[in-house]
């Protein structure tokens, strides 16, 4: 049994115990050494996925291992890995905060979060939308991904993480809903204080 496909289930689990995506929705993959990826099957529950539930695609999309039919979305996971030859894992969920910025259309400013700002970056841009498990969608996407960037908003859908392991991209996503949930709470108190231009610049120099 692979460590990778445990570790796949552990966060599919914690993304159901997290309120982090709907039931079926969202999607998790892992990019091994060989090209091949392994990525959650499709309209399974997140709290129900299992090693063996796993399917392992190549990078043109053909299932070379599991019994399942692999997510709608692994084209847009294959396009991301084309995209970002240094990636090793992705997450797509529908974490309810972010996902509100995302159907707002309004991208995060993390000014205001020390951690959010070191984490994500100055910002978590949004993705224009396009229709869900299509070939348009895997497109936009590949041609977003920037190298600076670890997060983004998908238009009117949800959010995508990645990192340069599975939980590197749970740490991102973690952090990117939580920090939407505040700036949500700072808007009803009149609004976030962006951190000083000076100290924005010491945490990006923590790298
Ligand atoms: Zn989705």
């Amino acid at each position: 049994m692979s460590d990778v496909r445990e570790i796949i289930v552990e966060i599919c689990h914690l993304l159901a115990a997290r309120n982090f995506t709907t039931a079926t929705g969202g999607n998790v993959s892992v990019r091994l050494p060989d090209g091949t990826c392994w990525v959650t099957p499709t309209r399974l529950h997140k709290a129900r996925v299992r090693v063996n539930d796993l399917v392992r695609v190549d990078a043109a999309c053909r299932v070379v291992e599991g019994a399942r039919s692999a997510s709608s979305e692994t084209l847009m996971h294959l396009a991301m890995y084309r995209a970002r030859p240094e990636i090793a894992a992705v997450i797509h969920a529908h974490a309810p905060y972010a996902t509100g910025f995302a159907q707002a259309h309004r991208p995060i400013d993390t000014a205001a979060s020390s951690e959010a700002y070191f984490i994500l970056g100055a910002q978590v841009p949004l993705i224009p939308y396009a229709r869900p498990g299509t070939p348009e969608l895997a497109e936009t996407v590949g041609a977003a991904m920037l190298p600076c960037q670890k997060a983004y908003l998908m238009a009117n859908h949800g959010v995508l993480t990645w990192g340069d392991d599975l939980w590197d991209a749970y740490d991102i996503l973690d952090t990117l809903e939580l920090c939407s949930q505040s700036l949500l709470v700072s808007h009803l108190l009149g609004g976030a204080v962006p951190l000083p231009a000076e100290e924005l610049a010491w945490l990006g120099s923590m790298h």
